[in-house]
């Protein structure tokens, strides 16, 4: 007989173990399934702002993370330029993903959540538009379980997506690949470092995450291309930082960089993080906006399972779009706008704004001041500014 639980969580990321800690929390039996024999297998560049811990709802600590950030250094294709951004505001860190994960994890067993490794859902059965069971694979053998409520975690590629009938036409993925590199000559550790421009990445961007004082996080995200051959010519045209430096892992992946997709609840189904588009589409950056998904939808499935009715999931995606889900949307406006800007436009930008307009721009903040601004440069008040207010 299938085991029954209240919600079923897939995926052990950032997402789902924020949802299944909120839903285990109130008090529900939830089962947590993932796939990989480890936390934080799929390849990241793992940096986020210093609020990343609020939103995780846990306290800073040494070995949660390898470096601190104290800021960024934007280069448009004219090298030369670098746009600085630092301040308070700006502070971050690269973490140790696969341990911040697992503090993750420990606070989602202790809340009461049965979390199982090595465990991939295979299938999903629906009866009346309802999910009723999943199926998965443990150790070689077959199991089901049953339950009220399946919430999505299991990010891009996500079967719960799939099976469960979401429209995902708006969803667009965006190649990357990353290496682990050490003996790298990386000067301002503390500073990430991000370059643009159609040579060096064609629609995305290169980024230095410096991890420690010789070893760093060295990807690229391009679009319609495949990535590889663009991050060997980056880091053969940095023989400065690189020259004696050596790939130790490498692995890449996309990125949703679509903006969310329309709906994120379909009756007993919820979606959160990657397998919802709820990325921040210019920067990629998904950890933070992932948790945040995972811990609203968490707990709007607890306050249906309370209620024993569970129309009040559809609570989930309004919340959740107070904050992030306009700033996913707004970030998406300025990637689109970017995208049709030439190498020399790129240039002219990164002369015209600050550091602060960038990370504004980038994370859909403060959208109109910086637009205003541009509005002062006429050609990018035709190319950018217009598409923006
Ligand atoms: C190269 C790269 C660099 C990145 N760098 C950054 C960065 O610096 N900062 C940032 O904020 N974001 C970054 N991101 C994005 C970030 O990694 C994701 O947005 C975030 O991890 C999404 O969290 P999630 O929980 O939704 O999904 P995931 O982290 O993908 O977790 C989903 C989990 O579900 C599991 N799973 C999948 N299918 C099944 C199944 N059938 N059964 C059971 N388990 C399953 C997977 O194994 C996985 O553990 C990067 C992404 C890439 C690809």
């Amino acid at each position: 007989m299938a085991a029954r639980y209240d919600a079923v969580v897939v995926g052990a990321g950032p997402a789902g173990l924020m949802a299944a800690r909120k839903i285990a929390k109130r008090g529900f039996t939830v089962l947590m399934l993932e796939k990989d024999r480890d936390f934080g297998v799929r390849t990241c560049a793992e940096a986020v702002s210093e609020t990343a811990f609020k939103t995780a709802e846990i306290p800073v600590t040494q070995s949660l993370i390898s470096n601190t950030v104290e800021g960024a250094l934007v280069f448009p294709p004219n090298e030369s330029k670098g746009v600085r951004i630092a301040g308070e505001h700006y502070r971050g860190y690269i973490l140790n993903k696969p341990l911040f994960l697992s503090a993750l994890a420990k606070e989602a067993v202790a809340a009461g959540a049965d979390l199982q490794m090595r465990s991939e859902v295979k299938a999903i059965t629906m009866d009346g538009g309802n999910a009723t069971k999943i199926t998965y694979e443990q150790k070689g053998e077959l199991k089901d379980a049953e339950f009220k409520v399946l919430v999505g975690a299991d990010g891009v590629g996500s079967i719960v997506a799939k099976s469960c009938g979401f429209d995902l036409s708006g969803y667009a993925l965006i190649p990357t690949m990353q290496y682990v590199m050490v003996n790298c000559n990386v000067p301002e550790g503390h500073m990430i470092r991000i370059y643009m421009g159609r040579e060096v990445a064609p629609l995305g961007y290169a980024w230095v995450f410096s991890k420690n004082e010789f070893m760093a996080n060295v990807g690229i995200g391009v679009r319609g291309r495949p990535a590889k051959p663009y991050l060997d010519k980056f880091i053969a045209s940095h023989p400065e930082f690189f020259g004696k430096a050596k790939a130790v892992k490498e692995g890449g992946g996309g990125v949703p960089c679509g903006g969310q997709i329309r709906e994120v609840v379909r009756s007993n189904v919820v979606l959160c993080g990657d397998s919802a588009g709820q990325v921040i589409p210019i920067t990629g950056g998904g950890i933070r906006t992932s948790m945040a998904a995972g811990s609203v939808s968490g707990d709007f499935v607890a306050k249906a399972l309370e209620a024993g009715d569970m129309s009040a999931m559809s609570g989930y995606p309004s919340s959740y779009s107070d904050y992030w889900g306009s700033r996913i949307s707004k970030s998406l406006k300025v990637l689109r706008a970017i995208e049709e800007m030439s190498d020399d436009d790129l240039n002219t930008l990164g002369s015209v704004l600050s550091g602060e307009d960038v990370v504004d721009l980038a994370n859909g903040l403060d959208f109109k001041r910086v637009a205003s601004k541009l509005m002062m440069h006429p050609v990018l008040a035709m190319k950018l500014a217009s598409k923006l207010i």
